[in-house]
């Protein structure tokens, strides 16, 4: 049988992440981004073979930039395109894994949307587009909620009033959680340890941040809940506040809820702390230049994640490793080392040099000799999501 590729869609409100996976070779046939659509500077910027071009597509939305780049994906992909998987953000209770899209399951994503206002409806963006460019083709959703549905009640119910989590379906869901996936059973391959009988703390630091525990395969508790907003310090939310902070301000100052929402999600983490950027990197740099702002961002976003972690490992056996995952995680010695430096109790230490030079794609250990295990992983989520497009295939 020739080797399969499968289109991944990442779709936003105004964007289209695309990758074309292969099953056997890691590297992307061919990946891109298409930005700013139904906007005049509208473009859409590709990768294949190390070589990077891009084109204006002024106003074009998303289903007229998908099909500019549907003859690229088909000549990249040599006629041998299987199937397309999306990334759909919130599955509710419903999925608890990937599932083949028909007219059933592409309600019952609509139906949860309004668990996901921000998310579900631009992922509906990218179905509706692809099914009308590519009829014949089978497509998958797959979820960052389904992983988190083995979530003991415990760990996923709010203490308020049961009728709010029976009739609405107010209760922590967890997001992230294809990357999750992903990292725990990579670390596995990487240790020599059974996947079904391992059990880690994952910190997944990316523009969103979020922190889970794995216990023999499953998911157990994470820090994310109803929405992408609760938990730890991230690029421009907020993460964990007292709930009260939302009357304070309509009281105080009179907001709306638009205004609280805008201020939690897009104003306020490393962004609304330094005054600066939302980017790790600048914030380094600007740190190194003594900024306090930086300097303060960056120390809060630590202590916070290494109490997430510690609080994680309340739903751990034992400790079998520490993962670090996403663009920060993957990439930032600084926040590995002061982050680990919060969690002496739970002994763990790194090895410098291992932690400064396992950055841009290196995947291995970081601990010092003798303590707990720390890894490094970097993430692929598009190759999850093909893995799990090509896994129902063939089922
Ligand atoms: P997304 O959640 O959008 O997929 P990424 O996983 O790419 O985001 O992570 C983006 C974050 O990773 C940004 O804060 C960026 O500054 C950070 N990052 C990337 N490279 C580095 C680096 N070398 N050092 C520190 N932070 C980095």
């Amino acid at each position: 049988m020739p080797a399969r590729n499968i289109l991944v869609i990442n779709c936003g409100s105004s964007s289209i992440k695309f990758a074309l996976v292969h099953e056997d070779h890691e590297p992307f046939a061919l990946s891109g981004i298409a930005e700013r659509l139904g906007s005049t500077d509208a473009q859409v910027h590709w990768q294949q073979d190390g070589n990077k071009q891009s084109l204006l597509l002024p106003h074009a939305d998303h289903r007229a930039a998908l099909a500019q780049v549907l003859p690229l994906i088909q000549a990249a992909a040599g006629d041998q395109l299987q199937g397309i998987g999306h990334r759909v953000v919130h599955g509710g209770e419903h999925f608890t894994a990937a599932c083949l899209l028909d007219n059933a399951s592409i309600a019952a994503i609509r139906a949860t949307a309004t668990l996901a206002p921000l998310h579900n409806p631009a992922n509906l963006l990218g179905i509706d587009a692809a099914i009308k460019l590519f009829p014949s083709l089978p497509q998958v959703a797959v979820f960052d909620t389904a992983f988190h549905q083995t979530l003991p009640e415990h760990a996923y119910r709010y203490a308020l009033p049961e009728p709010l989590y029976r009739e609405h379906g107010v209760r922590r869901y967890g997001f992230h959680g294809t990357s999750y996936r992903f990292v725990s059973q990579r670390a596995a391959e990487m240790t020599g340890l059974a996947f079904t009988a391992s059990s880690w703390l994952v910190a997944h630091l990316g523009n969103g941040c979020s922190t889970c525990a794995i216990v023999d395969g499953q998911s157990r508790d994470t820090s994310m809940g109803l929405t992408p907003l609760e938990g730890v310090v991230m690029g421009t939310r907020s993460g964990d506040v007292d709930p009260n902070l939302h009357s304070h301000l309509a009281r105080t100052l009179g907001w709306s809820l638009e205004q609280i929402e805008t201020l939690l999600n897009k104003e306020s983490g490393l962004l609304g702390l330094s005054g600066l950027s939302n980017d790790m990197r600048t914030l380094e740099q600007a740190r190194e230049q003594g900024h306090t702002g930086a300097t303060l961002a960056i120390e809060v976003f630590c202590y916070r994640l290494a109490k997430s972690l510690a609080a994680m490992s309340c739903a751990l056996p034992q400790l079998d490793g520490l993962i670090f995952t996403g663009g920060i995680g993957e990439n930032s010695a600084l926040i590995r080392r002061k982050t680990v430096a919060h969690l002496k109790l739970l002994n763990l230490s790194l090895d410098d040099q291992a932690n400064a030079s396992t950055v841009r794609g290196a995947a291995g250990p970081i601990q010092a000799h003798g303590h707990p295990r720390v890894l490094v992983v970097p993430t692929n989520e598009e190759r999850q999501i093909a893995l799990d497009t090509l896994a129902l295939l063939d089922a």
